[in-house]
């Protein structure tokens, strides 16, 4: 059956080619000097996105605002001796990760024309001041972020809720995602096509790929988010 809609995530799919918000903060992190290695790091991350996600007027804040904030929150839980300066670190990750979000605009105003679009993203409330910032939020029928609707991938009823908003079934939808419990299982549990956005070197996890008799999971796989088009074609 021909696809008519691509549901896709936000973070870690459209503003960096399948790497988590953790490793990227790490990554700036150590860039302005932070000696902590990623394990013990993601402990304190953790700890900034439930600060982040329980903050007053979360919902209002734009991507920009968002990565500044937590930035701010890391610091707070970070030991004494391993912080470093939050503003360098946000401006450093925002950098990174608004030159990504450029290179992929075209591609989606390119998939814009051909299929109804959704996002359906595991967020904090304000996912559409963000897509609003990035000027993607025009390119998209369909924005559910878990946080407002009370639903987190791979929950079905997120899914099935954006795809009642495209009027389409799950045999006419793609999801395209960078986490693979989240995006890829969720959605292939309800029939749809699946495009998993990873880097080479990240293993397929295991009971992936095809069962007898069962469809090939994920459909595909792009180490860069602007293969998709290949993909989808
Ligand atoms: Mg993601």
């Amino acid at each position: 059956m021909t696809a008519e809609v691509v549901l896709l995530d936000f973070g870690g799919t459209l503003d960096a080619d399948g790497v988590h918000w953790s490793p990227r903060f790490h990554m700036a992190y150590r860039a302005e000097g932070g000696t902590l290695d990623l394990a013990a790091f993601d402990s304190f991350f953790k700890l900034s996105d439930q600060a982040l996600a329980r903050l007053p007027g979360i919902a209002a804040l734009g991507f920009r605002a968002a990565i500044e904030t937590q930035a701010r929150l890391l610091d707070e839980v970070l030991p004494a001796g391993a912080r470093v300066n939050p503003a360098a670190v946000a401006r450093r990750l925002h950098g990174e990760a608004l030159a990504v979000v450029q290179r992929n605009r075209p591609v989606l105003e390119r998939l814009a024309r051909r299929y109804r679009l959704g996002v359906v993203s595991n967020f904090t409330g304000n996912l559409q001041p963000c897509l609003d910032e990035l000027g993607l939020a025009r390119l998209f029928a369909a924005v559910t972020d878990s946080a407002v609707v009370g639903w987190s991938k791979p929950d079905p009823r997120i899914f099935l809720g954006a795809l009642a908003t495209l009027a389409a079934g799950p045999e006419r939808a793609w999801m395209v995602g960078d986490n693979f419990e989240a995006d890829i299982r969720g959605a292939a549990a309800l029939g749809m096509r699946t495009c998993w956005l990873a880097p080479p070197e990240r293993a397929l996890p295991p009971r992936a790929g095809a069962a007898e008799g069962e469809a090939q999971v994920p459909t595909a796989r792009i180490a860069r988010f602007v293969d998709v088009e290949r993909v989808l074609a």
